[in-house]
Parts: structure tokens; C-alpha cells; sequence
């Protein structure tokens, strides 16, 4: 779905453009239920701005049992945003496309720093979109031998950047790749 780039030396290799790809080598190993979370930079070809980056750091789940649900789904997101971004926000989930998962969903929530201060990251609209999420599509589940009758499946990926910024106040995401000293020194005492 996204642009990214071709290394010319052999056009069939690419930069990765989300770490779905580790799901499959989980897959493969066939031992049942999966909960994985895993984590990459990933590349877009993409016009940077304050907004968007041509490589971000993403990190996705990928759950599958017998009875994984979208309302297990739904739930442990908000539970996560609730932890992360505090107790009073609140989620919105809008209908969306990814190829690889049925029912796709983007999940938005409250926006809790317009009125704060000037900021453009929800653009006055109040809501901000956090992560991408979705039911893992059978045909992905059959491609790697499990049955998908008998096992269903959900998973979410999201940038890590978004939060950082939310949390930090940070308003242009060129600044975390920029290497300026006086920007990343506010962070050394968080790690
Ligand atoms: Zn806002």
C-alpha cells in the first residue's frame, strides 16, 4: 500500500515498510497460541513533514488462539491507550483497509492537548489517530498451515513516534532524527 525504496543493486529487495513481515517467521514455527510484539524502523516514501517521516519505528502485536476476538481486541487497545495516554481518553475506531486483515480498523483517540497549547498534530479536529488494527485474514492464517476454522486471530501496529510526540509535546517529528544535542537531552533522563 505504501511507497518505499528499491535498493538498485537487486530490484527485488526493498526497506521494509512495517515489521508485519516478522509475523509470518512466528507463523512458520507452527507452535500455537502466538503473542508476539515486535519492533523495527520502517521506511516510506514519503514527503516528510512536521507529520510524516520517510522512516518511522513501529511496533505491532500479533495474537492468535482459539477464541481471539475482535471485542478482545477493542478492549485491550483501549486499556493500552488508557495506560498510556490516561484515564480519561477515549477511543474511536474507524473503518479502514489493510490487505493482509478483515475488518480494519484505525483507532483514534481524544485529542487531550488542544486547548493546552497550539498544536498541530489533530489539526483542531479533537481526535488523533494512534494505530491500525485489524482480524488477521484467513487466507494469511491457511498460507502458513493453521487452521483458520479453528484459530482466529488479531493484530494492531502503530509508530512509535506519535506517542512520543503526544507525551513529550513534541510538534514536528523531524526533530527526533535530526541529532540536535539540545532536543535529545531531554530524554536522557527517561532511559
Ligand atoms: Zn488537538
Amino acid at each position: 500500500m505504501q511507497s518505499t525504496f528499491i535498493i538498485n543493486q537487486n530490484p527485488d529487495w526493498l526497506l521494509k515498510i512495517h515489521t508485519s513481515n516478522v509475523q509470518i517467521r512466528e507463523m512458520e514455527k507452527g507452535k500455537l497460541p502466538i503473542r508476539i510484539i515486535c519492533t523495527g524502523r520502517v521506511y516510506r516514501n514519503e514527503t516528510i513533514s512536521a507529520r510524516s517521516h520517510c522512516f518511522i519505528h513501529q511496533a505491532e502485536g500479533l495474537y492468535i488462539d482459539e477464541n481471539a476476538s475482535f471485542a478482545d481486541l477493542k478492549q485491550r487497545l483501549y486499556f493500552f491507550a488508557q495506560e498510556m495516554y490516561g484515564k480519561d481518553i477515549k477511543p474511536r475506531f474507524r473503518p479502514s483497509y489493510f490487505p493482509f486483515t478483515e475488518l480494519n480498523v484505525e483507532m483514534d483517540i481524544t485529542c487531550f492537548i488542544c486547548g493546552v497549547k497550539v498544536y498541530r498534530m489533530c489539526q483542531q479536529t479533537g481526535w488523533v489517530e494512534v494505530l491500525g488494527c485489524g482480524k488477521v485474514h484467513p487466507k494469511v492464517l491457511e498460507n502458513c498451515s493453521i487452521d483458520s476454522n479453528k484459530y482466529t486471530s488479531f493484530a494492531f501496529g502503530m509508530g512509535i513516534e506519535r506517542p512520543a510526540m503526544l507525551l513529550n509535546g513534541v510538534n514536528d517529528i523531524r526533530l527526533f532524527s535530526e541529532n540536535d544535542f539540545r532536543f535529545l537531552k531531554q530524554f536522557a533522563a527517561m532511559t
